[in-house]
């Protein structure tokens, strides 16, 4: 069933989830869980494959078809191929992609690209083995590095992307060595600027190393030509100028693109949230098992989805960081 399309009161039609499957993670990174981990979501909480499918599927119905997995690490939840497959054949789900650490990619590559996963994004935010470490709390680059190429090796997963997070006083000596590994392999880097959305609560504006000032740095040894922006698209994209490779920039803190936001969110735990620094959330779970009916959770989704922040005021006086973290809510 084809049911209106979603909008938001801004006017704005949504056309994208992004799906958290698990709350937990096998990595430690310093700017978003603490070393200790956190309290993790028990296993009744957590939304199981039928219950995101469901959800999935009546989204889909509003015109909502680009799905991307997340977490939380979403390749340690168990089985997630049969995850994939059961959205990739939902109705009006039009591509799915996944984000991850890469740290079982190895293993899962082939399942996940065979199951329907279109697009891939694997987290490396260094390419020294020590620095990797230092970051993520664990001593994982060349695991990583492997599941990377192994996914590399399967023409359908084509372009990979690689994200990095950009902070102050770390990244600066990691962007011409990325530039670089971009050129070299088939991979688009794409630097994200720092987001307060950790754990430690530490985040301030002078740790957000900016995506102008990282592509300000690489066009400085390798010229760089701007690439037409897709819509809805994030990422400032430019090629290289001798044709080799491309690199991008997601600038959320010092060129916010909330005009153009298409994006909600839902967590493990089967919370709707509209933006990524939404103070309330909607909790679709409790009337799910209750036995609403699609009707029903329709009406639910569009009144929270009416109510979508306008834009994000990570840069005003009297910004508020959310109660979730980026690992619970699901980047
Ligand atoms: N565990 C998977 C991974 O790391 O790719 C998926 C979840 S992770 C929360 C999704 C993305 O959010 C990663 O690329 C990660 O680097 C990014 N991220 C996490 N905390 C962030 C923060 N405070 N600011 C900007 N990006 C962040
Ligand atoms: Fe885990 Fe991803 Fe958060 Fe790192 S960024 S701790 S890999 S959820």
């Amino acid at each position: 069933m084809v049911r209106e399309q979603l909008r938001d009161g801004h006017g704005r039609d949504i056309g994208d989830v992004r799906v958290s499957v698990t709350d937990r993670c096998n990595f430690r990174c310093q700017y978003c869980m603490p070393a200790d981990g956190l309290p993790w979501l028990e296993r009744e909480e957590i939304l199981s494959f039928e219950e995101i499918g469901r959800l999935v599927g009546l989204l889909a119905s509003m015109g909502v078809g680009s799905v991307r997995l997340t977490g939380g690490e979403p390749l340690v939840r168990r089985d997630l191929p049969r995850l994939a497959k059961l959205l990739r054949s939902t109705p009006g789900v039009e591509e799915l992609a996944l984000t991850t650490n890469g740290y079982l990619l190895e293993r899962h590559a082939a399942a996940l690209v065979g199951a329907g996963v279109d697009r891939f994004n694997v987290s490396i935010d260094s390419l020294q083995r020590d620095r990797f470490y230092a970051l993520t709390r664990r001593d994982a680059l060349p695991q990583v590095l492997r599941g990377l190429a192994a996914l590399a090796a399967l023409p359908q997963a084509h372009p990979v992307k690689v994200n990095a997070v950009g902070i102050r006083g770390f990244t600066e000596t990691e962007a011409i060595p990325f530039a670089r590994f971009a050129r070299e392999h088939d991979y688009e880097v794409r630097f994200i600027e720092f987001m307060p959305l950790d754990a430690d609560r530490s985040w301030d504006a002078g740790q957000v190393l900016t995506g102008e000032e990282i592509r300000a740095a690489i066009e400085a040894e390798h010229p760089l030509v701007p690439c037409p922006r897709e819509r809805h698209s994030t990422a400032r994209v430019y090629r290289f100028a001798d044709g080799r490779g491309r690199i991008g920039f997601v600038n959320p803190v010092s060129e916010p693109f909330c005009a153009d936001c298409n994006r909600i969110r839902l967590t493990a735990d089967g919370r709707l949230r509209t933006c990524l620094f939404s103070l309330g959330e909607t909790d679709l779970r409790g009337p799910l098992r209750e036995g609403a009916d699609d009707d029903e959770l329709e009406r639910i989704v569009r009144a929270a989805v009416w109510r979508k922040e306008l834009k994000h005021r990570v840069n005003e006086p009297g910004f508020v960081q959310p109660e979730r973290t980026m690992s619970a809510i699901g980047g």
